[in-house]
């Protein structure tokens, strides 16, 4: 059975402490509460505070020397250490005055907070003080859609107000093997326009998390079919060779796959649409110079039946999340050769140094480093092994020099 951490416990022991000391009343709400019920262990723990959520964690932070991170203009506040981390927000109110837009934001009780909230799944709190501690409160029967699996809206016009809750539905129904409850299903088909009110930065912030899922693609198949892919942008697909690119991605490159997952995305966009692909995601600029070289690697793939040589000086050239992404997805040759670059050929040296050159006779500068290149694409294609293979490679070329 998941349960909280020792260090989780003791923080929020403390924190109720102060919380009491103060006369406020906090609850444990949302995404730790629906994990701890699913029997997964919560990661960050929220927490809502009826009263002052920013003077309650500045307390705590002092009290525990744990750091705090303040977000005055959210009325939140982070506490992090001893190998716990709380985000504290105050209880509130939400209105939506147009689509897409913030919401109007007032202080309120936890009753009102959970009903602000996207899927009833999220709507739940766990009471930490005062008469109620311990009870768990459930307005909108969260837990009984989290037994039946299911995700299911609060209210007709959620995805309305919050088109990214498209986006997070999608993520949860794979996260968690539930499914989309059917009249939530028709109003996201429904409301699937109102994903163009969504702001890039938005529309990256909610596929960044679902990037992080451990596999994201059933996810992304998921709003690909209910349309919501081609609603953020026509050019934007993902079908069953993307979803194999990013299974391979993960086995052949555990550590550079959310970056080269960014770049796999924008695979299918036809060239003159990349970047309207990349500002609709609201890549990085690392992100979207990936996405970028990849999309070329595309239309000039490397030539089958190149030299090892040849392949390395193509690829040193691009960032290595783009050669990933061509190692995961290319056809036959380009992806066995980016596979070779990233594995094996980035990695080759020539044994000789630029010491070793200048002993050999070779002039400081440009020359050395001009020597060991050619010795490397010598190594590369097996011209040479041992290092007397390179001192003789080396005295050659000097020789042909003095001719
Ligand atoms: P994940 O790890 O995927 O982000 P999470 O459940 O921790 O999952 P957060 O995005 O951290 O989700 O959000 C925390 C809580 O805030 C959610 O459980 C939900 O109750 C609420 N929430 C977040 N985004 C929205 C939204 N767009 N509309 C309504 N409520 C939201």
């Amino acid at each position: 059975m998941a349960s909280l951490s020792r260090e989780q416990v003791s923080a929020l022991t403390r924190l109720t402490e102060l919380a009491d000391q103060r006369g406020s009343a906090v609850y444990l709400v949302g995404g730790p509460v629906r994990d701890l019920r699913l029997d997964l262990p919560p990661g960050d723990l929220d927490v809502a505070v009826e009263g002052d959520a920013i003077a309650l964690a500045a307390r705590l932070a002092e009290t525990t020397g744990c750091r705090l991170v303040r977000h005055a203009r959210f009325g939140t506040a982070t506490v992090s250490g001893d190998g716990a981390h709380i985000d504290l927000a105050s209880a509130r109110s939400e209105t939506y005055q147009t689509a897409g837009a913030l919401p109007t934001v007032r202080p309120s009780t936890i009753d009102d907070d959970l009903h602000r909230r996207d899927f009833t799944i999220n709507s739940m709190a766990l009471a930490l003080n005062g008469t109620a501690a311990g009870q768990l409160l459930d307005p909108s029967a969260g837990r009984a859609d989290l037994d039946a699996g299911l995700i299911r809206v609060l209210h007709e016009t959620s995805f309305q107000d919050d088109a990214t809750r498209i986006l997070r539905a999608a993520r949860y129904e794979a996260r968690f093997g539930f499914r989309l409850e059917e009249a939530t299903r028709d109003l996201l088909v429904r409301d699937l326009p109102y994903l163009e009110t969504i702001s890039p930065a938005r529309v990256h912030h909610e596929l960044a998390r679902t990037l992080l899922d451990p596999e994201p693609e059933r996810a992304l198949s998921r709003l690909a079919n209910l349309g919501a892919l081609r609603t953020l942008h026509p050019s934007l697909h993902f079908d069953s060779d993307l979803a194999t690119a990013f299974q391979r991605l993960r086995e052949i490159a555990p550590r550079a796959v959310p970056s080269a997952y960014w770049a796999l995305l924008t695979w299918h966009a036809a060239r003159s649409a990349a970047e309207p692909v990349i500002a609709r995601l609201g890549l990085t600029r690392r992100q979207a110079d990936a996405a970028r070289a990849l999309n070329a690697l595309r239309e000039h793939p490397p030539q089958s039946g190149a030299r090892p040589s040849e392949t390395a000086s193509l690829f040193s050239a691009q960032p290595a999340a783009a050669v990933w992404a061509l190692a995961a997805v290319g056809s036959g040759a380009a992806r066995e050769q980016a596979h070779a670059y990233m594995t094996r050929y980035r990695n080759v040296r020539p044994l000789l140094r630029g010491g070793d050159l200048l002993a050999l006779g070779v002039q400081p500068g440009k020359p050395v480093g001009d020597v060991l290149a050619r010795l490397r694409a010598a190594k590369l294609d097996g011209e040479v092994r041992t290092r007397a293979d390179e001192e003789r490679l080396v005295r050659d070329g000097l020789a042909r020099n003095d001719e």
